[in-house]
Parts: structure tokens; sequence; C-alpha cells
């Protein structure tokens, strides 16, 4: 892979700014992670619960991810992978941090679920 070194002091940036991993926006923590595959960062919201979206670099002005914090702020759950605000009973599947809406339940997902539960047993 070809390594960006702009994208690269960036990602040290933004990850001294977070101090433990955390962003402070509108008085809320949002925890930050390094994906296990090291390449991407996934910002979490509402105590951690739900992915937010994965992202290569973290871009503070981008409005779908601010749209999505507030969205955590004003209490309810963004779909992980469109963005819609669901309330808690709006919500149609949860996959590891992923919240999903009744769009983007795929059957594919649904049964990527299904076998991961089936291959702890
Ligand atoms: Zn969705």
């Amino acid at each position: 892979m070809k390594m960006n070194r702009e994208k690269i002091e960036l990602h040290e940036v933004l990850l001294a700014k977070a101090g433990l991993y955390e962003v402070v926006y509108k008085d809320m923590g949002f925890p930050i992670y390094i994906g296990g595959d090291k390449k991407k960062l996934s910002v979490w919201g509402g105590k951690a619960e739900t992915s937010l979206g994965e992202w290569d670099i973290i871009d503070w002005n981008n409005p779908e991810l601010l749209s999505r914090m507030d969205a955590i702020i004003e209490g309810f759950t963004p779909c992980t992978k469109c963005g819609r605000r669901m309330k808690k009973d709006e919500i149609s599947l949860e996959y590891f941090a992923g919240r999903y809406c009744e769009d983007c339940a795929t059957p594919e997902l649904r049964a990527r679920k299904k076998s991961d539960y089936v291959n702890l047993d």
C-alpha cells in the first residue's frame, strides 16, 4: 500500500488531539477506535455502543459525520450505513457495533450475523 505522508501526519495530529482516543463534540465524548486492520479509524457514539462509520482520515468538517454525532446527542441512533436517524425500536439489525435501518439490513448482513453466532458455539 502506498502511504501518503500527509495522511499519516493527519492521523497523528488527530490522535494526539483526541487524547485517550476520544473527541469531545458539543460536550459529549466520542471514542475513536483504530480498526483491526489498523487502516481505518472509526468514531463511536452513544457510550460506545454504536459505530458511526469508518474512515481513512477523520475529517471533523465532514457534514455526514457531524450529522451522525448530532443524532447521538439528540437521542437517536444513526444507521451505520446510510445515517438515517432511528429511535431504538426502529433499529432493524444490530451487528457488532453496527446499527442498521430496515433498508440497510440486507439479507446478506442478517445471514452473516446468524452464521457468526453459530460459529461461536
Ligand atoms: Zn440505513
